[in-house]
C-alpha cells in the first residue's frame, strides 16, 4: 500500500503528464491517461481503480471479457476502450463490453458496428486508427486515404466518431508521426488524439495528444 510520502506509479505518471502538458503550453486536464491493462490480472487492476483511475484499455476482446464484466459489477464507473484490432466476428462482444473502440479502420467494420449498436440499443465512441508509419503489417487507414475514408463513413453510417489513434513505428523518432497525426486531426475537426505509449508519451503530449495509453509505465 501507499505511504503518504511515496507516490504510487499511477500518481507519479499523472504528475508527469500534467508537468509535460504545462511545459508545452497545454492545459493539464487536456491530456487523459488510459491505463492499458492487457496481460494484467484483475488483482493488479483493482489498486488502480481504488486510486481513482477510471479510464482503461484492453487490446483483445476475448481477454477483456474474462476480466471486465466482473469489475464493472463490483465498481461503479469505468470507461473501457478497445485499443487492439477488432475482427468482424467479435463485433457483438465488443459492442456489449466496450465504451469506446479506438481501432475503427474499415468501412465494412463500421457497417457491422452500426448494425450491432442498433441491435443492442447502445452507442459507443469511436476513434479511427491511422497507420501513420504506412507499415504493411499494421492495421489502420493510410494517411493519404483518410479524407476519403472519413467522408464515406459519415455518408454511410451514423457512428459517434470523435478522434484518431495511432501506433507509430518502433525504433524511430515518433515526433514526425505525431505531428502528422495532429495535422490530420486538425483538418478533420476530430477532437481526440490517442497517441503516446510508455516510451514516447511526453513527445506525444508535445504534439497534441489528448490521451496517452500507458501499460509498462504503470505496471512494471
Ligand atoms: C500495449 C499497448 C499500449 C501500451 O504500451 P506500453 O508500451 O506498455 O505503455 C498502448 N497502445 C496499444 C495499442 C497497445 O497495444
Amino acid at each position: 500500500m501507499e505511504t503518504p510520502n511515496t507516490l504510487s506509479p499511477l500518481h507519479k505518471i499523472q504528475n508527469q503528464i500534467e508537468l509535460t502538458a504545462k511545459l508545452y503550453g497545454r492545459l493539464p486536464n487536456e491530456v487523459k491517461l488510459l491505463a492499458v491493462t492487457k496481460n494484467q490480472p484483475i488483482d493488479r487492476i483493482i489498486p488502480l481503480v481504488k486510486q481513482g483511475q477510471s479510464l482503461f484499455g484492453e487490446n483483445r476482446t476475448q481477454e477483456a471479457e474474462t476480466k471486465w464484466p466482473g469489475l464493472k459489477d463490483a465498481y461503479n464507473f469505468f470507461n473501457l476502450h478497445l485499443i487492439g484490432h477488432l475482427q468482424t466476428n467479435k463485433v457483438k462482444q465488443a459492442v456489449a463490453l466496450f465504451d469506446a473502440i479506438q481501432t475503427l479502420d474499415s468501412v465494412k467494420l463500421a457497417h457491422k458496428l452500426f448494425i450491432e449498436e442498433q441491435r443492442q440499443q447502445k452507442k459507443l465512441e469511436y476513434y479511427i486508427q491511422i497507420n501513420i508509419g504506412r507499415e504493411p503489417q499494421k492495421s489502420g487507414v493510410l494517411p493519404e486515404d483518410f479524407a476519403d475514408f472519413y467522408k464515406t463513413l459519415l455518408s454511410e453510417v451514423t457512428l459517434n466518431v470523435t478522434g484518431l489513434m495511432c501506433i507509430p513505428p518502433q525504433d524511430k523518432n515518433p515526433a514526425p508521426y505525431f505531428e502528422e497525426m495532429a495535422n490530420i486531426a486538425k483538418r478533420s475537426g476530430l477532437a481526440h488524439l490517442s497517441m503516446g505509449m510508455s516510451d514516447d508519451y511526453e513527445t506525444a503530449i508535445q504534439y497534441g495528444a489528448t490521451m496517452v495509453r500507458l501499460g509498462r509505465a504503470l505496471f512494471s
